[in-house]
């Protein structure tokens, strides 16, 4: 049967494949339909598996080794008890004959109904069991995964679409090498890392769409709208039909846009406009020379910290940043320091916080561990010394941390002299704004720093209290609050003022439909993945500075959200 999700399109384009379901959990289960002949057999494996822990409960109980704890055999029999009560040895049945569904699933969904209502209870000792109910029913699937029954048909030269509950930025850090013709996720919010990483990985994708994952089984043909944010399940022939000629055609129009990478980045009226590139490992950097971006903008040196165990040396993050440098050949390339935290984490990095996005995040961590960060300042200052390299400080909110800052790059500058590691004595230092108070306080900033950068992802979930990461309240993230505009033109302004370049390398940057409101308020620096460079530049050669300036300023004091529709429209008009 067709049915519609709706979510948020992340990444632009259409993806036709068949579903593939995606557990962080290994032991979390497949679901798919299974034919009614083979119920029978499906259900005989339920009682077999329940069976094999059954008999390994009793074994244990009989082998107790001398010395174990008492409670050792009060706990195997409190096992055996919740495996025979129907809760858990029945109702799995009825539901796997009830929907036509495998056993994994019927178990997974009944565990789960079963630790909601445990959750409910007010009784510690009660509540407590849950976690003896959990460890069985984990037993009982992981019996189920090892006797594996009949997979669901898949031919497996179909494109797949993976479809996951939520994919962590580390997830999709390893999704980079996989071969999926799109994705799309239950949690997430259009600026989430996971989400800017989706993009990066320029197939199309849809987030926030909430029960993806419990309503989409395995092998389910889906098309993924990347655009529109919709993921059609079991599409009928004419909505296929539909929907290939619209892939087609998105195909070719990406194919035109590659015409425009020789094309000088120019607005109608003469201004010349830096397209810089986003990157999140070296390897991105191929994709940023084939764009022909003018240079890295941010290249978020977090993820050489991520899927490892330790933490990477000062000669292996130099080795890093030299690739950059040397394939951009005398273009600027602009390193932020350590931004992990929040939605970003690492196994190393044991600090647990309250609230991640307002803890111990970014520069305010590596202030919190000077080693860390004076061993990144050293690779990076050491790279400095191959080409035009930047650094940039990520969440800057007060002026009394930029003082830090400025003084352990001192440190690390000497520290390189009294090793006669030779070192960029010319590099130059710049802020993130991405926090209200670092935007009203951006002179103070400004007139410390060589250069200012908006980071409008974080901007947005600080000014209008929106975790970036959350689906529940992703609809309420907005770039065009009047807020949001006003903290942007006001950097802008102040960037102008003192002479100070000013970049936006949030994902603002790479929406071509806000390029023009952007060239209106007077930003000339653009950084975003390079998969939008070319519809960011399509933008901007089409574009009249003079004539925009008046129209971003009226959309500036628009205030309502249809008043401010409408002078967007005007804009991109
Ligand atoms: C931002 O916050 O806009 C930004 C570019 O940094 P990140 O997305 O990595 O937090
Ligand atoms: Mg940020």
């Amino acid at each position: 049967m067709t049915f519609t999700l709706h979510g948020i399109g992340i990444s632009g384009g259409f993806a036709i494949g068949r579903a593939q379901l995606y557990s962080h959990d290994r032991l979390e289960a497949p679901h798919y339909v299974l034919r009614p002949e083979d119920l029978d057999a499906e259900v005989a494996r339920f009682d077999a598996a329940i069976e094999e822990v059954r008999s390994e409960c009793e074994q244990l109980r009989e082998h107790i080794p001398e010395g174990a704890p008492s409670e050792l055999a009060a706990f195997l029999d409190l096992h055996r008890l919740i495996l025979q009560d129907t809760m858990l040895s029945q109702v799995p049945k009825d539901l796997m004959r009830a929907t036509v569904c495998n056993a994994e699933w019927a178990l997974a969904q009944q565990t789960e109904a079963l630790l909601a209502q445990f959750d409910s209870i007010e009784d510690a000792y009660l509540r407590e069991r849950r976690q003896d109910i959990k460890q069985v029913a984990d037993k009982v699937l992981k019996a189920l995964l090892g006797h594996p029954g009949q997979a669901p048909v898949r031919l497996a030269e179909e494109p797949t679409v993976l479809v996951a509950h939520d994919l962590s930025p580390s997830d999709m850090v390893l999704f980079k090498r996989s071969t999926y013709a799109g994705f799309i996720t239950d949690l997430g919010g259009a600026t989430s890392h996971s989400a800017i990483l989706a993009r990066s990985l320029n197939l199309p994708s849809v987030m926030a769409l909430h029960n993806a994952r419990t309503l989409i089984q395995e092998g389910d043909l889906i098309i993924v709208d990347g655009n529109a944010g919709v993921v059609i399940v079991d599409p009928d022939a004419a909505i296929l039909e539909e929907y290939r000629l619209r892939q087609n055609e998105w195909r070719l129009e990406q194919q035109k846009l590659k015409r425009l990478k020789s094309s000088p980045s120019a607005t109608l009226d003469g201004v010349a406009v830096e397209l810089l590139a986003n990157i999140d490992q070296p390897e991105d950097v191929r994709e940023a020379v084939q764009e022909n971006a003018a240079g890295i903008g941010l290249f978020r040196s977090e993820f050489l910290f991520m899927n490892r165990a330790d933490l990477p040396s000062e000669d292996e993050q130099f080795e890093a940043y030299r690739k950059v440098v040397k394939a951009m050949k005398g273009k600027p390339v602009v390193i932020r320091t350590l931004d992990i935290g929040a939605d970003k984490s690492a196994a190393w990095l044991h600090a647990e916080s309250v609230n991640p996005a307002l803890g111990l995040r970014a520069i305010r961590l590596s202030l919190a561990e000077p080693p860390l960060f004076l061993t990144q300042a050293r690779a990076i200052l050491r790279a400095g010394r191959l080409g035009p390299v930047r650094l940039l400080i990520p969440m800057l909110a007060s002026l009394a941390e930029l003082d830090q800052v400025l003084e352990l790059l001192d440190a690390a500058r000497a520290s390189l002299d009294r090793d006669g590691q030779p070192y960029g004595k010319d590099i130059l230092v710049g802020g993130m704004i991405e926090v209200p108070a670092a935007a009203l306080a951006a002179e103070w900033f400004a007139r410390k720093l060589d250069f200012l950068s908006i980071g409008t992802n974080d901007l947005i979930q600080y000014t209008l209290a929106i975790d970036r990461t959350d689906d529940t309240v992703a609809h309420l993230y907005d770039p065009l609050h009047p807020a949001v505009i006003q903290l942007i033109a006001r950097t802008l302004k102040v960037g102008q003022r003192l002479g100070r370049p000013v970049s936006v390398c949030g994902e603002m940057a790479g929406d071509p439909r806000l390029t023009r409101l952007l060239l209106g308020l007077g930003l000339r620096s653009f950084s975003m993945h390079p998969a939008h460079l070319m519809a960011v530049k399509q933008q901007v050669m089409h574009s009249h500075v003079t004539s925009l300036v008046p129209l971003a300023a009226r959309l500036a004091r628009a205030g309502r959200p249809e008043r401010v529709q409408a002078c967007l429209a005007r804009i991109n008009a």
